[in-house]
């Protein structure tokens, strides 16, 4: 099963016309073993092998891992909000707190509307002396503990002379990234039930794949249970996604024949 995502920007490798379609394939049991083990997972290097894994074509052929770090920050993430939504299901939920009341908060968002409602990108985006911070340059940024080091490292690589700047111009620069690439930050924002007050909730897409992703042991059950029932070997049921084994396994709890 693939779904076709259309990106915004494409990767920015020096191709005269950017490519923007796209096509993601389901994650298989036998993907998720895989992409859960690692010291890295949820980190951005494991982005780049999650992309590699799903990403079946970029502009009508296999992409590279290089044409994968070229893509923009907001690109990677629509590319994992839909692995999320075609894998696991559209729906994302969770709770926050607000900050002024303390009531337990109810966010709850559709990846497929949010990836397709950001708004359209306005006017050229690599102009007024910047580029759109890629998954690459997230890439070596990523060991760095310090955010405020981190900071000035991507501005080093993405703004020009970004030094030079005053505190103004360089908020408008960093404006004009953000309304460049919607998606490279995601807040959705709530109203508060109890108190009325704007609340803004972070959505990160690594977390939001990471936190799916079946374990070991879960996966393990997964080819018990269906293996003793229907008689397939490991790889067999490790072939089919998360949607299709808890299918089968809702049939057999069911009290199937
Ligand atoms: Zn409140």
């Amino acid at each position: 099963m693939t779904a076709q995502v259309r990106l915004r920007h494409g990767p920015a490798n020096g191709a005269a016309e950017a490519t923007t379609t796209t096509a993601l394939r389901v994650l298989t049991g036998a993907d998720e073993a895989a992409l859960g083990v690692g010291e890295d997972v949820g980190r951005e290097p494991w982005v780049t092998r999650v992309l590699a894994t799903s990403v079946w074509e970029l502009g009508g052929v296999r992409p590279s891992p290089v044409d994968l770090r070229a893509l923009s920050v907001g690109d990677r993430n629509a590319l994992l909000l839909m692995l999320v939504a075609v894998t696991y299901g559209a729906r994302a939920e969770w709770v926050i707190e607000c900050p002024s009341c303390g009531e337990q908060l109810d966010a709850e968002v559709d990846l497929e509307e949010l990836v397709g409602s950001a708004a359209p990108v306005q006017g050229e985006c690599t102009g007024a002396g910047f580029r759109l911070p890629t998954c690459g340059d997230l890439e070596a940024v990523s060991g760095m503990a310090d955010a405020d080091e981190a900071r000035r490292t991507l501005l080093d690589r993405c703004v020009t002379s970004w030094r030079a700047l005053d505190d103004e111009s360089l908020t408008a620069v960093e404006s004009a990234m953000a309304e460049a690439d919607p998606l490279a930050d995601i807040d959705v924002l709530l109203v508060c039930a109890t108190c009325g007050t704007t609340v803004s909730a972070a959505l990160d897409p690594r977390a939001e794949l990471a936190a799916r992703l079946a374990t070991p042991g879960q996966l393990m059950e997964d080819v018990h249970a269906l293996a003793l029932v229907y008689g397939w070997t490991e790889p067999e049921v490790l072939a089919l996604p998360r949607q299709r084994r808890t299918g089968y396994l809702n049939l057999i709890a069911d009290g199937g024949p």
